[in-house]
């Protein structure tokens, strides 16, 4: 069992709370999205109202050694105005001036470690230098779903010197009870909906859910794939030939499980990648050469809101179309408002991954769907039906 944050009373403890403030920033290094710090701020508020002091630590992109442009010193305005307190900084988050600002922390007051990512014992997973950081705290509170399918030292290394000391904050905890909402206590009929442009980076998370769900929805670049191995014309569309096979297979296991796969019917095709190019709608698997598939089409978008409006619980990830370009996003667009219909008539449901988050931001809809996931690459791996070493590292 994992604990959270709720379990615990942290009155006068230093708890160390490893967080995602991972945040885009411009070439000024202003943050332009604050959405993953907003996120932290209740486990951190708990912590405070608790009277507890809090010791931040995260990642920031992909430095090699130490880089200014990657420091988080550049977010501290941000989160000031987003707590309303202003942290301290530790310019290293190892060693004498980490040290000695968490041993003068007092309740109520936060400290910020610099970037984790400047030392390379981080993604290691280097046992010393995870020893240094659980040195800082009293308690442990892991908040970074986004990285919980890493095997660093802040995510995975550090928890066992905490022992019984160890807990989810609010946000990883949240995220494990919604994905069991769609994987484990899900209500039937369970839909997922799984588009973008690649087959062979989502078919371990396919196989996982034809077990487990009714429907899966299947558009985006990947559906030409499937196409294409059921003898269909797919002009100069995405395809991986060497995903053919699977491909095949993975319709055969869904037959085998009852699960029904929905591929488009009809797609809009352009003679370009690029908006302003020739388009037309033409049947899913006659697509013209010197044509290629970069949306699904209008029958088909009326069949999948048919599809997501007519199950309980449904999941999402990845956009139906090339839906950065404006002449390509119809499909997208009209799958997520079936989305939000299904979830106002009291579906639950689940918005993973990048591209479709970004694509209910796009359409205003972000408050229209039951739950938006932070994670990318560990949502996906938790799809997959795999145990998430950070998750496994808060067990007791
Ligand atoms: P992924 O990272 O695999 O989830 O894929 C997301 C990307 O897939 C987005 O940037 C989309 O523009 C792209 N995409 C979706 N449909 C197509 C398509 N039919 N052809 C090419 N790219 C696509």
């Amino acid at each position: 069992m994992i604990k959270t944050v709720d379990d615990f009373n942290y009155k006068d403890k230093k708890v160390l709370v490893r967080v995602d403030f991972n945040v885009p920033l411009d070439t000024a290094g202003k943050v332009t999205d604050n959405t993953r710090i907003v996120r932290a701020k209740a486990t951190v508020e708990k912590i405070i109202n608790d009277g507890g002091a809090v010791i931040l630590m995260s990642h920031l992109g992909r430095p090699k050694g130490v880089d200014k442009q990657f420091s988080l010193a550049q977010i501290i305005p941000v989160l000031t105005e987003t707590l309303g307190i202003t942290p301290l900084f530790a310019a290293d988050c190892i060693g004498k001036e980490a040290e000695e600002k968490a041993a003068q922390l007092q309740a109520g007051e936060v400290l910020l470690l610099e970037n984790l990512r400047f030392h390379k014992a981080e993604k290691a997973g280097d046992v010393s230098f995870a020893k240094q950081l659980a040195n800082l705290g009293d308690c442990y509170v892991n908040d970074a779903f986004g990285t919980a399918h890493r095997a660093h030292a802040s995510t995975t290394i550090v928890a066992p010197f905490f022992e019984q000391q160890k807990a989810a904050g609010y946000l990883l905890a949240n995220e494990i009870k919604a994905i069991g909402q769609v994987l484990e206590q899900g209500q039937k009929p369970i839909l997922a909906v799984i588009g973008g442009a690649k087959i062979s980076s989502k078919i371990g998370v396919i196989r996982n859910l034809i077990q487990k769900v009714d429907n899966i929805i299947i558009g985006g670049g990947m559906a030409y794939t499937f196409v294409k191995a059921q003898g269909g014309k797919i002009g100069d569309s995405l395809c991986e030939d060497d995903q053919m096979d699977l491909a095949l297979a993975i319709l055969e296991e869904a037959k085998a499980n009852n699960t029904r796969i929905h591929l488009p019917v009809d797609t809009v095709v352009a003679t370009h990648f690029d908006n302003d190019a020739e388009r037309q709608i033409v049947p899913i698997g006659a697509i013209p050469d010197g044509w290629m598939g970069l949306d699904i089409g209008p029958k088909t978008q009326v069949g999948f809101a048919y599809v997501a409006l007519a199950n309980q619980t449904i999941l999402w990830n990845g956009p139906m179309g090339v839906f950065e370009m404006t002449h390509f996003r119809n499909g997208t667009r009209e799958l997520a408002n079936a989305i939000a219909d299904a979830t106002e008539n009291g579906a639950f449901s689940l918005v993973g991954g990048g591209d479709s988050v970004a694509a209910v931001e796009l359409f205003g809809l972000a408050n229209a769907v039951s739950y938006i996931s932070t994670g990318g690459g560990a949502l996906l791996e938790m799809l997959e039906g795999k145990t998430l070493p950070a998750i496994a590292a808060l067990e007791n």
